[in-house]
Protein backbone atom coordinates (compact mmCIF):
# COMPACT_ATOMS: atom_id res chain seq x y z
CA UNK A 1 0.00 0.00 0.00
CA UNK A 2 1.35 3.36 -0.73
CA UNK A 3 1.01 6.46 1.60
CA UNK A 4 -2.21 7.04 2.83
CA UNK A 5 -4.08 10.12 2.01
CA UNK A 6 -7.39 10.75 4.32
CA UNK A 7 -9.61 13.02 2.62
CA UNK A 8 -12.05 11.95 4.65
CA UNK A 9 -12.47 14.43 7.34
CA UNK A 10 -15.98 15.72 7.35
CA UNK A 11 -16.96 12.31 8.23
CA UNK A 12 -14.00 12.29 11.43
CA UNK A 13 -10.18 13.35 12.10
CA UNK A 14 -7.33 12.11 13.69
CA UNK A 15 -6.96 12.51 17.33
CA UNK A 16 -4.68 15.13 17.87
CA UNK A 17 -1.48 14.25 20.21
CA UNK A 18 -1.83 17.48 22.75
CA UNK A 19 -4.82 16.55 23.14
CA UNK A 20 -4.80 12.81 23.89
CA UNK A 21 -1.97 13.59 26.05
CA UNK A 22 -4.52 16.40 28.02
CA UNK A 23 -7.01 13.56 28.06
CA UNK A 24 -4.79 10.73 29.36
CA UNK A 25 -3.97 12.93 32.07
CA UNK A 26 -7.49 13.91 33.31
CA UNK A 27 -8.51 10.01 32.88
CA UNK A 28 -5.37 8.94 35.21
CA UNK A 29 -4.35 11.64 37.21
CA UNK A 30 -7.11 14.22 37.68
CA UNK A 31 -10.19 11.46 37.72
CA UNK A 32 -12.53 12.50 40.49
CA UNK A 33 -15.84 13.24 40.16
CA UNK A 34 -16.61 16.96 39.79
CA UNK A 35 -19.76 15.89 41.82
CA UNK A 36 -17.86 14.79 45.13
CA UNK A 37 -17.42 16.82 47.98
CA UNK A 38 -13.39 15.86 48.51
CA UNK A 39 -10.63 17.50 47.09
CA UNK A 40 -10.11 15.04 43.97
CA UNK A 41 -13.93 15.82 43.06
CA UNK A 42 -13.05 20.19 43.41
CA UNK A 43 -9.91 19.30 41.04
CA UNK A 44 -12.21 17.28 38.65
CA UNK A 45 -14.76 20.31 38.86
CA UNK A 46 -12.14 23.42 38.30
CA UNK A 47 -11.11 21.46 35.51
CA UNK A 48 -14.55 21.27 33.79
CA UNK A 49 -15.21 24.70 34.73
CA UNK A 50 -11.80 25.95 32.91
CA UNK A 51 -13.22 23.70 29.50
CA UNK A 52 -16.67 25.45 29.20
CA UNK A 53 -14.61 29.23 29.96
CA UNK A 54 -12.19 28.06 27.11
CA UNK A 55 -15.52 26.52 25.07
CA UNK A 56 -17.44 29.74 25.82
CA UNK A 57 -14.21 32.08 24.60
CA UNK A 58 -14.43 30.32 21.37
CA UNK A 59 -17.57 31.21 20.62
CA UNK A 60 -17.57 34.32 22.44
CA UNK A 61 -20.31 33.54 24.76
CA UNK A 62 -20.58 33.26 28.15
CA UNK A 63 -19.29 29.50 30.04
CA UNK A 64 -22.95 29.16 31.62
CA UNK A 65 -24.11 29.28 28.30
CA UNK A 66 -22.03 26.04 27.14
CA UNK A 67 -24.10 22.46 27.69
CA UNK A 68 -21.00 19.58 26.95
CA UNK A 69 -22.26 16.52 24.94
CA UNK A 70 -21.30 13.39 23.79
CA UNK A 71 -21.63 14.12 20.14
CA UNK A 72 -22.92 16.73 17.69
CA UNK A 73 -26.09 14.32 17.30
CA UNK A 74 -26.82 14.70 20.51
CA UNK A 75 -26.54 18.69 20.47
CA UNK A 76 -29.26 18.58 17.74
CA UNK A 77 -31.22 15.96 19.58
CA UNK A 78 -31.11 18.61 22.37
CA UNK A 79 -32.03 21.50 20.57
CA UNK A 80 -34.78 20.49 18.78
CA UNK A 81 -36.78 18.21 21.08
CA UNK A 82 -35.59 20.27 24.18
CA UNK A 83 -36.72 23.21 22.59
CA UNK A 84 -40.25 22.02 20.96
CA UNK A 85 -41.06 20.24 24.25
CA UNK A 86 -40.43 23.16 26.42
CA UNK A 87 -42.41 25.66 23.78
CA UNK A 88 -45.61 23.35 22.87
CA UNK A 89 -47.30 25.71 24.74
CA UNK A 90 -46.50 28.39 22.42
CA UNK A 91 -47.16 26.23 19.19
CA UNK A 92 -46.06 22.94 17.23
CA UNK A 93 -44.91 24.12 14.38
CA UNK A 94 -41.01 23.96 13.15
CA UNK A 95 -38.62 24.78 10.54
CA UNK A 96 -35.56 23.20 8.72
CA UNK A 97 -33.66 23.18 5.52
CA UNK A 98 -34.12 20.72 2.90
CA UNK A 99 -30.49 19.84 3.55
CA UNK A 100 -29.92 19.16 7.04
CA UNK A 101 -27.91 16.27 8.57
CA UNK A 102 -30.34 13.34 10.24
CA UNK A 103 -29.11 14.71 13.37
CA UNK A 104 -31.76 17.40 12.58
CA UNK A 105 -34.12 16.01 9.56
CA UNK A 106 -34.45 12.41 11.55
CA UNK A 107 -35.32 14.66 14.87
CA UNK A 108 -38.10 16.38 13.23
CA UNK A 109 -39.77 13.43 11.85
CA UNK A 110 -39.97 12.05 15.02
CA UNK A 111 -41.11 14.99 16.76
CA UNK A 112 -43.77 14.79 13.72
CA UNK A 113 -44.72 12.04 15.25
CA UNK A 114 -45.25 13.64 18.42
CA UNK A 115 -47.59 16.24 16.61
CA UNK A 116 -45.32 18.87 15.70
CA UNK A 117 -45.72 20.15 12.17
CA UNK A 118 -42.44 20.52 10.28
CA UNK A 119 -41.42 22.89 7.37
CA UNK A 120 -38.97 22.22 4.90
CA UNK A 121 -36.95 25.52 3.72
CA UNK A 122 -35.87 24.87 0.22
CA UNK A 123 -32.27 25.27 -1.26
CA UNK A 124 -30.77 26.99 -4.19
CA UNK A 125 -28.37 25.05 -6.95
CA UNK A 126 -25.93 25.67 -4.53
CA UNK A 127 -27.64 24.51 -1.44
CA UNK A 128 -27.67 27.56 -0.45
CA UNK A 129 -30.84 28.97 1.68
CA UNK A 130 -32.46 32.41 0.92
CA UNK A 131 -32.94 33.85 4.67
CA UNK A 132 -36.53 35.65 3.06
CA UNK A 133 -37.85 32.14 2.10
CA UNK A 134 -37.12 30.91 5.66
CA UNK A 135 -39.14 34.03 7.06
CA UNK A 136 -41.73 33.53 4.83
CA UNK A 137 -42.43 29.79 6.59
CA UNK A 138 -42.48 30.77 9.87
CA UNK A 139 -45.60 31.93 11.34
CA UNK A 140 -47.55 32.53 14.73
CA UNK A 141 -47.20 29.26 16.28
CA UNK A 142 -43.76 28.10 14.79
CA UNK A 143 -41.17 27.53 17.80
CA UNK A 144 -38.10 26.70 16.14
CA UNK A 145 -36.08 27.12 12.96
CA UNK A 146 -33.11 25.18 12.08
CA UNK A 147 -30.35 25.50 9.38
CA UNK A 148 -27.00 23.76 9.44
CA UNK A 149 -24.25 26.62 8.65
CA UNK A 150 -22.00 24.22 6.53
CA UNK A 151 -23.54 21.44 5.12
CA UNK A 152 -21.61 18.23 5.46
CA UNK A 153 -22.23 16.96 2.20
CA UNK A 154 -21.58 19.95 -0.33
CA UNK A 155 -19.88 22.48 1.94
CA UNK A 156 -22.41 25.19 1.64
CA UNK A 157 -21.74 27.75 4.09
CA UNK A 158 -25.34 29.36 5.11
CA UNK A 159 -25.90 33.02 6.10
CA UNK A 160 -26.57 32.22 9.48
CA UNK A 161 -26.91 36.05 10.67
CA UNK A 162 -29.08 36.82 7.67
CA UNK A 163 -31.45 33.64 8.40
CA UNK A 164 -31.59 35.16 11.80
CA UNK A 165 -32.25 38.45 11.52
CA UNK A 166 -35.14 37.57 8.59
CA UNK A 167 -36.96 35.35 10.85
CA UNK A 168 -36.45 37.54 14.27
CA UNK A 169 -37.79 39.91 12.43
CA UNK A 170 -40.93 38.58 11.24
CA UNK A 171 -41.29 37.03 15.25
CA UNK A 172 -39.09 37.91 17.26
CA UNK A 173 -40.30 35.07 19.62
CA UNK A 174 -38.99 32.01 17.48
CA UNK A 175 -35.70 30.21 18.29
CA UNK A 176 -32.89 29.40 15.89
CA UNK A 177 -30.77 26.86 15.75
CA UNK A 178 -27.90 26.00 13.79
CA UNK A 179 -25.88 22.14 13.26
CA UNK A 180 -22.70 24.09 13.10
CA UNK A 181 -20.43 20.63 13.32
CA UNK A 182 -18.68 21.42 9.74
CA UNK A 183 -18.79 24.84 10.71
CA UNK A 184 -16.96 25.50 14.02
CA UNK A 185 -13.20 25.87 13.14
CA UNK A 186 -13.70 26.50 9.70
CA UNK A 187 -15.11 29.90 9.84
CA UNK A 188 -15.39 32.71 12.57
CA UNK A 189 -19.37 32.27 14.74
CA UNK A 190 -20.13 34.42 16.76
CA UNK A 191 -23.57 32.93 17.47
CA UNK A 192 -24.92 35.97 20.36
CA UNK A 193 -24.10 38.69 18.08
CA UNK A 194 -25.52 36.63 15.23
CA UNK A 195 -28.99 35.99 17.16
CA UNK A 196 -28.65 32.68 16.99
CA UNK A 197 -29.83 30.67 20.01
CA UNK A 198 -28.87 27.13 19.79
CA UNK A 199 -25.50 25.87 17.95
CA UNK A 200 -23.79 22.64 17.88
CA UNK A 201 -20.69 21.36 18.02
CA UNK A 202 -18.98 17.72 17.79
CA UNK A 203 -15.42 17.05 18.88
CA UNK A 204 -14.57 14.55 16.51
CA UNK A 205 -14.50 16.59 13.48
CA UNK A 206 -12.14 18.71 15.26
CA UNK A 207 -9.33 16.41 16.33
CA UNK A 208 -10.51 15.56 19.55
CA UNK A 209 -11.91 11.91 20.35
CA UNK A 210 -15.43 10.66 19.37
CA UNK A 211 -17.84 11.12 22.52
CA UNK A 212 -17.79 14.54 22.87
CA UNK A 213 -18.87 17.54 21.76
CA UNK A 214 -21.39 20.84 23.33
CA UNK A 215 -24.34 22.80 22.74
CA UNK A 216 -24.50 26.42 22.82
CA UNK A 217 -27.40 27.17 24.25
CA UNK A 218 -28.19 31.19 24.67
CA UNK A 219 -28.97 32.24 28.52
CA UNK A 220 -32.83 32.52 29.21
CA UNK A 221 -33.62 29.75 26.35
CA UNK A 222 -35.93 26.86 27.98
CA UNK A 223 -35.08 23.01 26.80
CA UNK A 224 -36.55 20.29 28.25
CA UNK A 225 -33.98 17.73 28.59
CA UNK A 226 -34.13 14.53 27.03
CA UNK A 227 -31.83 12.77 30.14
CA UNK A 228 -32.86 13.04 33.52
CA UNK A 229 -30.69 12.20 36.71
CA UNK A 230 -28.01 13.66 39.16
CA UNK A 231 -28.91 17.51 38.10
CA UNK A 232 -25.25 18.00 36.26
CA UNK A 233 -24.68 20.74 33.94
CA UNK A 234 -27.95 22.26 35.46
CA UNK A 235 -29.59 19.62 34.95
CA UNK A 236 -29.67 19.72 31.13
CA UNK A 237 -27.65 17.19 30.96
CA UNK A 238 -27.24 14.78 33.28
CA UNK A 239 -24.75 11.93 33.65
CA UNK A 240 -21.62 11.80 35.60
CA UNK A 241 -19.19 14.80 33.96
CA UNK A 242 -17.35 13.47 30.74
CA UNK A 243 -14.28 15.57 32.07
CA UNK A 244 -11.59 13.88 29.78
CA UNK A 245 -13.85 14.55 26.99
CA UNK A 246 -15.03 18.27 28.29
CA UNK A 247 -10.92 18.82 28.53
CA UNK A 248 -10.64 17.08 24.77
CA UNK A 249 -13.26 19.27 22.90
CA UNK A 250 -12.53 22.60 24.69
CA UNK A 251 -8.91 21.70 23.69
CA UNK A 252 -9.75 21.27 20.33
CA UNK A 253 -12.21 24.43 20.36
CA UNK A 254 -9.01 26.72 21.63
CA UNK A 255 -6.58 25.20 19.19
CA UNK A 256 -9.62 25.12 15.87
CA UNK A 257 -9.69 29.19 17.02
CA UNK A 258 -6.17 30.05 17.18
CA UNK A 259 -4.91 30.54 13.40
CA UNK A 260 -8.07 30.17 12.09
CA UNK A 261 -8.19 32.92 9.58
CA UNK A 262 -4.63 31.67 8.29
CA UNK A 263 -5.84 27.66 8.65
CA UNK A 264 -9.09 28.57 6.48
CA UNK A 265 -7.36 30.83 4.00
CA UNK A 266 -5.06 28.03 3.35
CA UNK A 267 -7.63 25.38 2.74
CA UNK A 268 -9.76 27.92 0.93
CA UNK A 269 -6.91 28.21 -1.55
CA UNK A 270 -6.20 24.55 -2.00
CA UNK A 271 -10.16 24.02 -2.75
CA UNK A 272 -9.96 26.18 -5.46
CA UNK A 273 -6.73 24.76 -6.84
CA UNK A 274 -8.24 21.22 -6.46
CA UNK A 275 -11.31 22.24 -8.04
CA UNK A 276 -9.66 24.06 -10.99
CA UNK A 277 -7.24 20.66 -11.42
CA UNK A 278 -10.40 18.43 -11.50
CA UNK A 279 -11.61 20.38 -14.08
CA UNK A 280 -9.08 21.00 -16.20
CA UNK A 281 -7.94 16.79 -15.83
CA UNK A 282 -11.42 14.79 -16.42
CA UNK A 283 -13.87 15.50 -18.77
CA UNK A 284 -17.64 15.66 -18.33
CA UNK A 285 -17.47 15.92 -13.98
CA UNK A 286 -19.27 18.12 -12.27
CA UNK A 287 -18.42 20.09 -8.61
CA UNK A 288 -21.30 20.13 -6.44
CA UNK A 289 -22.29 23.55 -4.64
CA UNK A 290 -20.20 26.82 -4.06
CA UNK A 291 -17.09 25.43 -4.43
CA UNK A 292 -17.88 24.77 -8.41
CA UNK A 293 -17.32 28.50 -8.85
CA UNK A 294 -14.20 27.97 -8.57
CA UNK A 295 -14.15 27.59 -12.13
CA UNK A 296 -16.16 30.49 -13.37
CA UNK A 297 -14.82 34.03 -14.46
CA UNK A 298 -13.28 36.64 -11.97
CA UNK A 299 -16.70 38.28 -10.77
CA UNK A 300 -18.58 39.37 -8.70
CA UNK A 301 -20.86 35.83 -8.89
CA UNK A 302 -18.08 34.15 -8.42
CA UNK A 303 -16.61 36.10 -5.33
CA UNK A 304 -20.78 35.55 -4.31
CA UNK A 305 -20.57 32.01 -4.15
CA UNK A 306 -17.15 31.18 -2.92
CA UNK A 307 -17.61 33.41 0.21
CA UNK A 308 -20.59 30.28 0.47
CA UNK A 309 -18.05 27.36 0.34
CA UNK A 310 -16.74 25.55 3.54
CA UNK A 311 -12.89 25.70 2.94
CA UNK A 312 -12.69 22.12 3.27
CA UNK A 313 -15.64 20.35 0.83
CA UNK A 314 -15.43 19.50 -2.20
CA UNK A 315 -18.95 17.54 -3.50
CA UNK A 316 -17.42 15.43 -7.08
CA UNK A 317 -20.17 13.68 -9.46
CA UNK A 318 -18.07 11.49 -12.22
CA UNK A 319 -21.14 10.51 -14.52
CA UNK A 320 -21.11 7.07 -15.51
CA UNK A 321 -18.80 5.52 -12.18
CA UNK A 322 -21.04 4.79 -9.38
CA UNK A 323 -19.58 6.39 -6.15
CA UNK A 324 -19.08 3.22 -4.15
CA UNK A 325 -16.88 1.57 -7.42
CA UNK A 326 -14.66 5.27 -7.46
CA UNK A 327 -14.22 5.04 -3.61
CA UNK A 328 -12.68 1.50 -3.31
CA UNK A 329 -10.64 1.89 -6.29
CA UNK A 330 -9.22 5.33 -4.52
CA UNK A 331 -9.27 3.22 -1.50
CA UNK A 332 -6.86 0.98 -3.23
CA UNK A 333 -4.50 3.34 -3.82
CA UNK A 334 -4.72 4.32 -0.56
CA UNK A 335 -7.17 8.00 -0.98
CA UNK A 336 -9.68 7.57 0.97
CA UNK A 337 -12.91 9.82 0.76
CA UNK A 338 -17.18 9.07 1.35
CA UNK A 339 -19.58 8.37 -0.82
CA UNK A 340 -22.24 11.26 -0.77
CA UNK A 341 -21.75 11.66 2.82
CA UNK A 342 -20.34 8.59 5.30
CA UNK A 343 -23.18 9.99 8.19
CA UNK A 344 -26.06 9.58 5.40
CA UNK A 345 -24.93 6.17 3.79
CA UNK A 346 -27.80 3.99 5.63
CA UNK A 347 -30.56 6.05 4.45
CA UNK A 348 -28.60 6.19 0.96
CA UNK A 349 -29.80 2.69 0.26
CA UNK A 350 -33.15 3.76 -0.61
CA UNK A 351 -33.07 6.10 -3.07
CA UNK A 352 -30.00 7.13 -5.30
CA UNK A 353 -27.93 10.30 -3.64
CA UNK A 354 -29.10 11.61 -0.88
CA UNK A 355 -31.58 14.13 0.22
CA UNK A 356 -28.99 17.19 0.12
CA UNK A 357 -28.07 15.93 -3.53
CA UNK A 358 -31.80 15.54 -4.75
CA UNK A 359 -32.59 18.96 -2.97
CA UNK A 360 -30.12 20.93 -5.06
CA UNK A 361 -31.45 18.98 -8.09
CA UNK A 362 -28.59 17.01 -9.31
CA UNK A 363 -29.15 15.29 -12.34
CA UNK A 364 -30.26 11.95 -12.35
CA UNK A 365 -26.97 10.33 -13.72
CA UNK A 366 -24.92 11.84 -11.11
CA UNK A 367 -26.80 11.03 -7.90
CA UNK A 368 -25.34 7.74 -7.18
CA UNK A 369 -22.26 8.85 -9.05
CA UNK A 370 -20.92 11.42 -6.14
CA UNK A 371 -18.05 11.33 -3.97
CA UNK A 372 -16.75 13.92 -0.97
CA UNK A 373 -13.30 14.92 -0.44
CA UNK A 374 -13.03 16.67 2.72
CA UNK A 375 -9.61 18.42 4.42
CA UNK A 376 -8.03 18.91 7.61
CA UNK A 377 -5.51 21.41 8.23
CA UNK A 378 -3.32 18.77 8.34
CA UNK A 379 -4.20 18.02 4.43
CA UNK A 380 -1.54 19.31 1.40
CA UNK A 381 -1.28 20.57 -2.36
CA UNK A 382 1.15 17.65 -2.37
CA UNK A 383 -1.92 14.76 -1.48
CA UNK A 384 -4.50 16.83 -3.75
CA UNK A 385 -2.06 16.86 -6.26
CA UNK A 386 -1.87 12.59 -6.15
CA UNK A 387 -5.48 12.39 -5.92
CA UNK A 388 -6.22 14.45 -9.18
CA UNK A 389 -3.67 12.20 -10.82
CA UNK A 390 -5.30 8.86 -9.31
CA UNK A 391 -8.52 9.78 -10.50
CA UNK A 392 -7.22 10.92 -14.11
CA UNK A 393 -5.83 7.40 -14.30
CA UNK A 394 -8.76 5.51 -12.85
CA UNK A 395 -11.55 7.64 -14.16
CA UNK A 396 -11.47 6.22 -18.04
CA UNK A 397 -10.71 3.10 -17.05
CA UNK A 398 -13.64 2.70 -14.42
CA UNK A 399 -15.98 4.66 -17.39
CA UNK A 400 -15.45 1.89 -19.56
CA UNK A 401 -16.30 -1.20 -17.21
CA UNK A 402 -19.33 0.43 -15.00
N1 LIG B 1 -24.24 17.37 11.73
C1 LIG B 1 -23.40 17.37 10.69
C2 LIG B 1 -23.47 18.47 9.70
C3 LIG B 1 -22.46 16.35 10.54
O1 LIG B 1 -21.63 16.36 9.50
C4 LIG B 1 -22.43 15.32 11.50
C5 LIG B 1 -21.51 14.16 11.34
O2 LIG B 1 -21.07 13.88 10.27
C6 LIG B 1 -23.32 15.38 12.59
C7 LIG B 1 -24.21 16.41 12.66
C8 LIG B 1 -23.31 14.34 13.64
O3 LIG B 1 -22.21 14.54 14.48
P1 LIG B 1 -21.73 13.33 15.43
O4 LIG B 1 -21.08 12.34 14.55
O5 LIG B 1 -20.77 13.98 16.38
O6 LIG B 1 -22.94 12.81 16.10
Amino acid sequence: METEIYLDNAATTRCDEEILTAMHRVLTEDYGNPSSMHRKGYEAEQLLKKAGEDVAAALSVRPQEICFTSCGTEGDNLALFGAARANARKGKHIVISAIEHAAVAEAARALAEEGFEISTIPVNEYGIVDPEEAAALVRPDTVLVSVMTVNNEIGTAEDLPAIARAVKEKAPGVLVHTDAVQAFGKMPLFPARDGIDLLAVSGHKLHAPKGTGFLYVRKGVKLTPILYGGGQQDGLRPGTDNVPGAVAVSLAAVKSVRDLAERSGRMAAMRDGFVRKLYETLPEIRVNGPAGAAVMPEGTERDRLLAAAAPHIVSLSVPGVRAEVLLHALEDKGIYVSAGSACSSHAAKKQPGTATLRAIGLPAGCLASTVRFSFSGETTREELDKTVQALAELVPTLRRFS
